[in-house]
């Protein structure tokens, strides 16, 4: 199958400030060109594109897709420890139907906002692996680890039978990682437990990590060191590839330790803005030459999987909250959700930026809005003004999962009558 977007303003993301009118060949899973079509390219399929800016599709480098279910569910508590006292009793009797049903909300929510690519951290990775199967997009999948070395080696035996499949599926849109909750949930025995998993197979790990003051507060008095620095004790951050969840709470000597070791920070500003949680200092992150990717966390402390509006979130928060006193620009917070996404999963050889040869992650935005008009500056734009239900089309892998608002690969109708039905299940099993 090849595609033609024919006469899009793209916004490759190979470059600062770089964009081009141009086409985008589509031939298979991958990108044949971006430039002037050749007459020797004969497209199955001609998108006209002059109304339309084409760009990487984006990566939700931090997401729970089945807490969806939890969306607006006690809301009004106030702080992350109160919160999730409220959430963990849910969580422990949720099945594996109410994973797999919850994940294909998340991802009807994910496609709809222009993301092909997340890192999820949740139980049954299985039901959650094969509705990003079913839906077309892809991800990085935590086989998460909660509670003491004992319950975190029979979480691991669980899920390696379970994922063998999932693990050699040949499109290959789906790798595991390992997924030690927080410092707060889990012993140092299990993070060594996560951390050697990760480095025998290559994996990334994935942590929450001084997501609040009251988490660095208890680590000095429980550990004496602050959570970065246990863990660097632990020999947690050695010879591996780290996805630090929210970092809102990072010292100096922590980000000295984070440039020595190769390790994304994924900002989640609304959520820890929802949470009480406080607000990451992300520009001194990027001037110590850390790579900062962006999450949403889950939709029960957001309360979305809408990456245009943590972008939206994201810039204005770099604008005012600038300790360094320098402010980020639309530009970088884009590179956060595309490039850096892709960088902090090993997947930049293959997605975040539109060049020939990479795999043909596309989201075509519809430029012909009021609130797009007139456009002088796209990149502001996109961060500014953009809204998700301005992306009118999504490529994942060459494979067309939206059009014109149309979700392809997944029933809307039926994926939210099933996770209607399924939260009112869980209530009644909480109540019964
Ligand atoms: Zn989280």
């Amino acid at each position: 199958m090849k595609t033609l977007i024919s006469n899009a303003l793209v916004i490759p993301m190979t470059k600062e400030g770089y964009s081009l009118r141009t086409d985008i060949g589509i031939d298979g899973t991958h990108i044949a060109f971006v430039g002037k079509a050749e007459p020797s390219f004969h497209p199955d399929h001609i998108i006209d594109a002059s109304s339309l800016l084409a760009m990487p599709a984006l990566v939700n480098a931090h997401t729970h897709l089945s807490m969806g279910l939890m969306r607006n569910y006690k809301d009004d508590l106030p702080t992350l420890q109160e919160w999730l006292a409220e959430i963990f009793p849910i969580e422990d009797q949720l099945t594996e139907r109410d994973i797999l049903l919850a994940s294909r909300l998340g991802i009807v929510e994910s496609i709809q906002s222009g993301v092909t690519t997340i890192a999820d951290m949740y139980f049954n990775q299985h039901s959650t692996a094969q509705a990003i199967i079913e839906g077309g997009i892809r991800a990085s999948i935590g086989i998460t680890l909660f509670g003491d070395l004992q319950q975190s080696k029979e979480r691991v035996k669980k899920s390696e039978a379970l994922l063998r499949s999932f693990r050699s599926h040949p499109e290959s849109r789906i790798q595991f990682d390992y997924a030690p909750h927080a410092i707060y949930t889990c012993p140092k025995e299990t993070y060594q437990y996560a951390h050697d998993l990760a480095k025998e197979h290559g994996a990334l790990l994935h942590t929450h990590l001084s997501e609040t003051r009251k988490e660095v507060e208890d680590s000095v008095q429980e550990f004496n060191a602050t959570p970065l620095a246990y863990l660097k004790e632990l020999g947690c951050l050695d010879d591996i590839r780290l996805l630090l969840a929210h970092c809102v709470h990072l010292c100096d000597e922590e980000l000295e330790i984070l440039k020595e070791v190769d390790a994304t920070i994924v900002h989640n500003p609304s959520s820890n803005a929802k949470l009480s949680s406080g607000l990451a200092p992300v520009s001194k992150f990027l001037e110590h030459g850390l790579n900062v990717a962006l999450g949403t966390d889950g939709a029960s402390s957001n309360n979305n999987l809408n990456l245009f509006e943590e972008m939206h979130v994201a810039s204005l928060i770099g604008r005012v909250y600038t300790p360094t006193n320098t402010k980020l620009s639309p530009y970088q917070v884009l590179g956060m959700a595309t490039t850096n996404g892709a960088k902090a999963l090993g997947l930049d050889h293959r997605i975040g930026r539109l060049e020939a040869g990479m795999e043909a992650d596309i989201l075509l935005v519809d430029l012909h809005k009021s609130h797009l008009t007139p456009l002088n500056d796209p990149f502001s734009a996109l961060v500014y003004s953009a809204q998700a239900s301005d992306v009118d089309t999504l490529f994942c892998q060459g494979r067309m999962l939206m059009q014109h608002r149309k979700v392809l690969s997944l029933s809307v109708e039926d994926v939210l009558h099933d996770a209607n039905a399924c939260w009112t299940d869980v209530l009644s099993r909480k109540r019964g």
